[in-house]
């Protein structure tokens, strides 16, 4: 991309260097994760590390510094330019107001932590974590201080994460939220529906070879080009984006219950799919990418429950199933859609289904507040854990495994990070209200197979932009909407309820 300001081309010359080491650290992050032998792990930890100084060197170096500055003084800048220096500036302050110490003392607290919470979940004892989950929340709450923030502490972590994305935002939507989805368990549990029975296709083992096969079928449907794009395997599912035209995602096989490996699959594609139909000219600019977590999330969620969960869509692959599944093979449509929906209130979030799912954010978005808010301490968290969970779900863990020691975030010090998980939630119900009022014929072209005027809707409303916009303007532009749940409780009565 070329500018028609000569500040802003400085720029972008000055700033190919910082994208290639991204590039490049991407490229070794999908590498660790799908191909490497366990044993280099070391040196590819020094690696990383230095890649990453080496990027901040240059991002903090006083010429580039400088030519963000003039730009920001400049007049007259188009969106695009807008974005650039929008980004950049972002960037640019965030790492300058965190001392170098307390970024050291993160990253060592992030190996140390991790390691510990590893092995503390295996012996499902918090004991043995908790004074590396002290010393992460310590280090998180000073960054916090320096960073800085209007009201609430837990702003400047939830910003980091999500533009401009306050504790009062969240406040409004979970307020919003959670009862609804209280709500709707009760009634599904009074009125004995049939999502709440499980199937017994969740029981029998796969062919893994064979539902392999059938995931690449279902990205063949759903029209990914292979020569910009590819599947790989690993334990924990993700995307990595090398640039525009090279794409990579992975799924996982754990040989039973298969719905989990097309579901990671399509969630895996919906995330890739947000940068493939970025915009060509924002490729190897600072604006190539999603605008944001939870835009992102929204896109995967989209195709994972909204498309993939729908009934058209398990009427589509169903005789793809009945191929490569054996014991499926005589499984008729509805048991299939009962299956990819069966509701199920328990205590892991990762195997949530889509009613669930934003009840177990509830609760971390709760303690994380209190948290830094200085309402609760790290002893207290475990009890009131269970508690919440218990209040919120009805089931009370019985063992810290099942409980606060499940997820990995805290360890790693992603901390105001899962909100973004129930914003991407809300999104994905709002792009699809929006989207029937456009295409008409949506379900019909779902159960046809043609997804590309679905496509070509996320790429002219979201997709193209990358991160031109930060996600609250972009929703508002496009969308002409927030982060309202409205259309979540909407989405989830109709589908569950209505039947
Ligand atoms: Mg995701």
């Amino acid at each position: 991309m070329r500018c028609g300001n000569f500040v802003m081309n400085q720029i972008l010359e000055a700033y190919k260097p910082m994208w290639s080491l991204n590039h490049v650290i991407a490229l070794m992050g999908w590498d660790f994760e799908t191909h490497m032998p366990s044993k280099g792990t070391e040196e590819r930890g020094v690696a990383d590390s230095q890649l990453h100084l080496l990027h901040k060197d240059l991002l903090l170096g006083s010429d580039f510094v400088g030519l963000v500055e003039s730009a920001k003084k400049l007049e007259g800048l188009n969106d695009l330019e807008k974005g650039i220096v929008r980004v950049l500036n972002r960037e640019i302050t965030k790492q300058l107001k965190i001392p170098k110490e307390l970024t050291e003392a993160e990253s060592l607290e992030r190996i140390r932590g991790n390691m510990t919470w590893r092995m503390a979940r295996e012996k499902s004892d918090f004991m043995m974590y908790k004074p590396h989950l002290e010393k992460m929340i310590e280090i998180k709450k000073q960054i916090a201080e320096k960073i800085g923030y209007e009201k609430h502490p837990y702003d400047a972590l939830l910003d980091s994460f999500e533009e401009e994305l306050t504790v009062d935002e969240l406040d409004n939507v979970f307020g919003d939220l959670t009862p609804h989805l209280q709500k709707i368990i009760k009634k599904l549990v009074d009125t004995g529906s049939p999502f709440l029975k499980e199937s017994k296709l969740a029981k029998s083992n796969y062919d893994i070879q064979r539902v392999d096969e059938l995931n690449h079928d279902i990205l063949t449907l759903l029209q990914y080009d292979m020569k910009r794009f590819r599947m790989d395997v690993s334990t924990h599912p993700f995307t990595e984006t090398m640039s525009i035209n090279d794409v990579r995602i992975t799924t996982r096989y754990e040989g039973i219950d298969f719905k989990k490996s097309i579901s990671s699959t399509i969630h895996e594609a919906g995330h890739a799919l947000y940068d493939l139909q970025c915009d060509q000219s924002l490729s190897m600019t600072p604006l190539q990418g999603g605008s944001s977590l939870a835009l992102h999330e929204s896109q995967s969620r989209f195709w994972e429950n909204i498309v993939g969960r729908s009934l058209p869509f398990v009427q589509l692959i169903a005789p793809l199933i009945r191929k490569q599944v054996t014991f499926a093979n005589r499984a008729t449509d509805d048991e299939l859609f009962l299956y990819f929906n069966n509701i199920n209130a328990d205590y892991i979030r990762v195997d949530a289904d889509e009613v669930t799912y934003n009840l177990h954010i509830a609760l971390r978005y709760e303690i994380e507040k209190k948290i830094f808010g200085d309402e609760l301490s790290v002893s207290e968290i475990p009890e009131f854990w269970n508690d919440r969970m218990e209040q919120l779900l009805g089931v009370r863990p019985n063992k810290d495994s099942q409980g606060v020691l499940q997820d990995t975030h805290w360890s790693s010090g992603l901390f105001g990070y899962f909100p973004t998980y129930t914003l991407g939630n809300l999104v994905s119900a709002l792009i699809v209200s929006k989207m029937r009022k456009d295409l008409k014929d949506y379900e019909v072209e779902i159960r046809r197979g043609n997804f590309k005027p679905i496509r070509e809707w996320l790429r002219l409303k979201v997709h193209r932009y990358g991160s031109v916009y930060a996600p609250k303007a972009l929703l508002n532009k496009t969308l002409n909407e927030g982060y309202n749940p409205d259309y979540f409780v909407t989405y989830i009565e109709t589908k569950y309820l209505a039947s």
